[in-house]
């Protein structure tokens, strides 16, 4: 039987001969490698300045750390995302203040982001979802007459642009993941892109203690000062150097990703009962992180059955993401969301089965994709 797997880390002999090599030598943290690999990261999506951290759930955190987000202070989050775009908020202290999404992309609706600005909020943090670029020059000029920073969470979209630039760029800072099953890995890790290189310097320092010099900087050994609060959270360089070589491996990575999403919706252009998420608008150019199929009314309610028959295939799926965020147990007992409120992001968690693109997959792989998908539809009729 053929197995599609839902993701898979893509690391060959030069990510293994790369992170040998800094076992090699004497250097594993603050070296040469975690510079290196900012640089090639900064080219890659056109940023002015990209600052290393060791997750993206970190990114955010010392984002807002950075900010000064205290008690009082809101966020607004989109209920359709990972945890972590909320837990960073949560983390300062400060409110997330959930809206719901579009159900054609699953992507935050613009449309209901003024209607929740208060006098404490601070900013906005969007989630380009599933690789789906946001409308930002929307959210931006919302920010921009309220006065509120713009946080993208990118870890689902390494090679999104919108008009051509690179997500991460658009707001006022990006937070990318290394996570095994993103687009590209370092085993954990992430990056912080923005456009403002007082702020990545800034941040830079906060991800190490707060001090004023970097190892390199130092004129006397070991001598330094604190200047700042800050966290340790940095990337270590085993983790840099097998990221400097994934980044090389992105324009591919791309490639295949965007022939299988393509292949796979032909492919599903037949099956009945059944919505895919995404747009086909131009200016909104996607880096596809998995198909996420949308079940009607009738079938949403037998997925588990069809995710059984897919998974009894061979065909690895998931779900993004199993709830809304203020539906999860800690958001819900603390702000008291009930299950009738963000119906949309609902419906999405409830009625969706994300099938895999993966580059690790084929044309072929996606045929099969479909093809059990249409079985397993037609069985649990
Ligand atoms: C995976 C993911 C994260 C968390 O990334 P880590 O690097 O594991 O911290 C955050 N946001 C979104 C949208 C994600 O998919």
């Amino acid at each position: 039987m053929r197995t599609v797997p839902f993701g898979r880390p893509m690391i060959g002999s030069k990510e293994k001969a790369a992170a040998l090599s800094v076992l090699d030598g004497p250097i594993l943290v603050h070296g040469p490698r975690t510079k290196a690999f900012e640089d090639e990261f900064a080219t890659y999506t056109g940023a002015p300045a990209a600052v290393s951290v060791s997750s993206c759930t970190a990114a955010m955190h010392l984002v807002y750390f950075s900010l000064g987000l205290k008690p009082g202070d809101e966020v607004l989050v989109p209920a359709q995302t990972h945890v972590a775009t909320a837990h960073a908020v949560e983390l300062m202290g400060a409110k997330p203040v959930f809206v719901d999404a579009e159900i054609t992309t699953g992507n935050i609706d613009i449309d209901r982001l003024e209607s929740l600005i208060t006098p404490r909020t601070r900013a906005i943090s969007v989630v380009h979802y599933l690789g789906v670029p946001i409308d930002m020059q929307r959210v931006n000029s919302i920010a921009q007459k309220h006065h509120l920073f713009v946080m993208e969470d990118c870890a689902l979209s390494i090679g999104a642009r919108l008009d051509g630039i690179h997500t991460g760029l658009l707001g006022d800072a990006g937070a990318f993941s290394f996570y095994p099953v993103k687009h590209i890995t370092t085993a954990e890790g992430g990056m912080i892109t923005t456009r403002d290189t007082a702020f990545a310097a800034k941040l830079a320092r906060q991800r190490a203690f707060g001090v004023d010099r970097t190892a390199s900087e130092r004129k006397v050994p070991g001598v330094y000062d604190v200047t700042m609060l800050g966290l340790n959270y940095r990337m270590n360089e085993i983790q840099a150097a097998i990221g400097s070589v994934q980044v090389t491996r992105i324009p591919d990575f791309l490639a295949t990703r965007r022939q299988n999403d393509k292949v796979l919706r032909e492919a599903l252009l037949k099956t009945n009962g059944i919505q895919l998420l995404g747009t086909t608008d131009k200016r909104f150019e996607c880096s596809p992180y998995c198909v996420s199929v949308l079940l009607d009314g009738p079938l949403a309610e037998k997925r588990l059955e069809i995710v059984a028959k897919l998974n009894a295939r061979g065909v690895g799926t998931s779900v993004y993401y199993p709830a809304p965020v203020p539906h999860m147990t800690y958001y819900r007992e603390k702000y008291g969301y009930g299950f009738e409120t963000f119906p949309v992001a609902k419906r999405i968690s409830d009625a969706s089965i994300a099938l895999p693109v993966g580059p690790h997959l084929n044309m072929d792989d996606m045929a099969y994709v479909a093809e059990c998908l249409q079985t397993a539809i037609e069985e649990v009729a």
